[in-house]
């Protein structure tokens, strides 16, 4: 089977595909040496998920590792609500949906239909303000439209020329180490 994909870097890869290439060079380094606050408190909101300590309701299945062979992605849910059958992804802020968040959830939503649960709604869960924000499940023309950008991401030649967005790099925890920008991070 090819190399399969991480569902949490395809919002990363909207937003700068060359990202995802510091990403793999970076990776074994130090967390510390990159991570800027939003993204640490970004992980922070996962961790309790994560170490399955946020939920003390029976019906609820946390941190599930989770895969597709056929869209060739990987990656885990946050929770999954057995009597709702709802999946739910939270976020500490959302202060506006972008389309790679919603791709990270269909994505999140096939692996589980694959792997033969069933899901009748999902949503997103913003834990600053206590607001559930549902999202309609993917019809077959978006399941097409994921699969085409799976694949972009899957082709994606770092040495292709580009032109570097300095709004984006201010904000972009690779600023400081990336060969593509002089920008400063704002952090
Ligand atoms: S600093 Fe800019 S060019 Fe470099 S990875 Fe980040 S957003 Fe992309």
């Amino acid at each position: 089977m090819e190399n399969l994909i991480s569902i949490s870097t395809l919002n990363d890869f909207i937003f700068c595909p060359y990202s995802i290439y510091l990403h793999n060079v970076y990776m074994e380094t130090d967390e510390g040496l990159y991570h800027a606050t939003p993204q640490t408190k970004g992980k922070l909101a996962h961790e309790p998920v994560d170490t399955k300590t946020s939920s003390n309701r029976k019906d609820e299945i946390l941190a599930l590792p989770v895969m597709s062979e056929q869209l060739g992605i990987m990656g885990k849910i946050d929770v999954y609500r057995k009597s709702e059958k709802k999946l739910i992804e939270r976020k500490y802020q959302l202060k506006q949906i972008y389309q790679g968040q919603v791709y990270q959830l269909w994505a999140q939503y096939f692996c589980m239909v694959e792997m033969g649960y069933e899901i009748e709604k999902i949503a997103f869960y913003e834990i600053s303000t206590n607001k559930t924000i549902p999202i309609a499940i993917p019809t077959d023309a978006d399941k097409m439209e994921l699969m085409s950008f799976i694949n972009s991401f899957r082709e994606y030649d770092p040495s292709t020329p580009m032109k570097a967005n300095p709004n984006k790099c201010r904000h972009c925890i690779y600023c400081n180490l990336c060969d593509k920008t002089e920008e400063d991070n704002v952090y």
